[in-house]
């Protein structure tokens, strides 16, 4: 890069918010200040050409937590916790839908459904025997009277033969989503500036060192950067997971209704214009996803390719496009909204949730940030 002395200027400039990362997170909190404080100036700093973590490169699933998934947070955090992080994700899509728009998001009410491996029937007997134990403790976080309820399984061979369905969920294209809140931020006057990597944030004397010799002072700062977070903030405790996705050609007679889910959100899969998406799998290789470098690996490929073949047998013929995200993930699933010191609050830590709860994590970072300001 050899920038110009105008461009160095425009980027050095200082602003009342600095908010590093445009992810969904990042974009929402800048939406968020705009519109509770129009007039604010905020700057967003991103390294990639795009939003480069996970907000552009996940699976678009809308949902808020399968049986399984609400059981295992239950029985680890308790009750109270879990209820919280519902109602975090029912909150967030609420507010994603109503900013965005159901036809920008690209939005598919089709429901969410959790499906069990013949090998995984004890999980499965625990979990239709606790449906009406679920449907109680979430109607609290959603206000829904019945979210999950048992259906007999027809089109999916090889899984056992009952399945939860949640009509309740959905799913959606997260470049249309990113697009539409990245111009939207815009239209509220943020300026987002791209291609510029932070490499060390200097607290005493308030700035950001960027490569090329770019120096970014702030009084405010924001830092959403997920997966990446460590990287300047060492100490918080959110590591990054990487997640492998594959999508294939579109398939005759592809029967997938609704977006699927199986081993607690582990693995997961969906229809998208008759292609089959599918991804996960990174809690059978932990040590090797454990990264935030960006690729796939002989043995998630095999795996996933594998669940294809169960999924849609010879569809992994018609593997089209292979990539990965990096989530951001800790000890505990609660996402970090944490002030590091006087100047400078992260949020961090949004697991595989991100979609779900980005929106409403905006909500929360901008009320941190205007009550400062004030
Ligand atoms: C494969 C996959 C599938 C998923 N599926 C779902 C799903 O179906 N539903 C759901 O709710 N969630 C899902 N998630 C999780 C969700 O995508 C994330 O939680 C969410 O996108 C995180 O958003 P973010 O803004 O916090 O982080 P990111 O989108 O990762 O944004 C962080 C940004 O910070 C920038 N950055 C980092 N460091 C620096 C630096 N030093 N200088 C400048 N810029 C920097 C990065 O380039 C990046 O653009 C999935 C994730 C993956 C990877």
């Amino acid at each position: 890069m050899n920038y110009s002395f105008w461009e160095k200027k425009y980027i050095q400039a200082p602003a009342e918010v600095i908010i590093l990362g445009s992810g969904i997170v990042g974009i929402s909190t800048a939406i968020s200040i705009l519109e509770a404080r129009p007039g604010t100036t905020v700057k967003i700093i991103e390294r990639g050409s795009w939003p480069y973590g996970a907000s552009t490169k996940n699976a678009g699933f809308s949902c808020f937590g399968s049986v399984s998934e609400l059981l295992d947070d239950v029985s680890h955090m308790g009750e109270d916790a879990c209820l919280e992080i519902v109602s975090m994700r029912w909150q967030g899509l609420q507010k994603l839908k109503n900013r965005v728009g159901v036809n920008s998001l690209e939005y598919s009410s089709c429901g969410g459904t959790e499906l069990f491996r013949p090998r995984d029937k004890e999980l499965q007997d625990k979990c239709l025997s606790s449906l009406e134990y679920c449907n109680k403790l979430i109607k609290d976080a959603t206000g829904l009277e019945t979210t999950y309820s048992s259906l007999h399984n027809e089109d999916l061979k090889g899984f056992s033969d009952r399945l939860i369905y949640n009509r309740h969920e959905g799913t959606l294209n997260p470049v249309s989503m990113m697009n539409c809140l990245i111009s939207k931020a815009a239209d509220k006057g943020a300026h987002i500036i791209r291609g510029v990597n932070v490499t060390r944030i200097d607290s005493e004397n308030r700035l950001l060192e960027c490569d090329e010799d770019i120096c970014i002072p702030y009084d405010l700062l924001v830092v959403c950067t997920n997966g990446f977070a460590a990287q300047l903030l060492p100490h918080l405790d959110v590591r990054p997971a990487r997640n492998q996705v594959l999508m294939t050609a579109p398939i005759p007679g592809n029967r997938l209704k609704s977006g699927y889910h199986l081993d607690k959100g582990y693995v997961y899969f969906r229809n998208y214009e008759g292609r089959i998406l599918l991804g996960g799998g990174r809690n059978l290789f932990p040590e090797e996803e454990s990264t935030d470098k960006f690729g796939n690996t002989t043995g998630i490929r095999e795996f996933l390719t594998n669940m294809l073949e169960i999924i849609h047998p010879g569809a992994s013929s018609l593997i089209e496009h292979w990539w990965s995200g990096i989530l951001g993930i800790g000890e505990s699933k609660y996402p970090i909204i944490q002030w590091i010191d006087d100047y400078i609050l992260a949020g961090v830590r949004m697991g595989g949730m991100g979609v779900a709860i980005g929106s409403h994590l905006g909500d929360k970072l901008a009320n941190e940030t205007i009550e400062k300001l004030t």
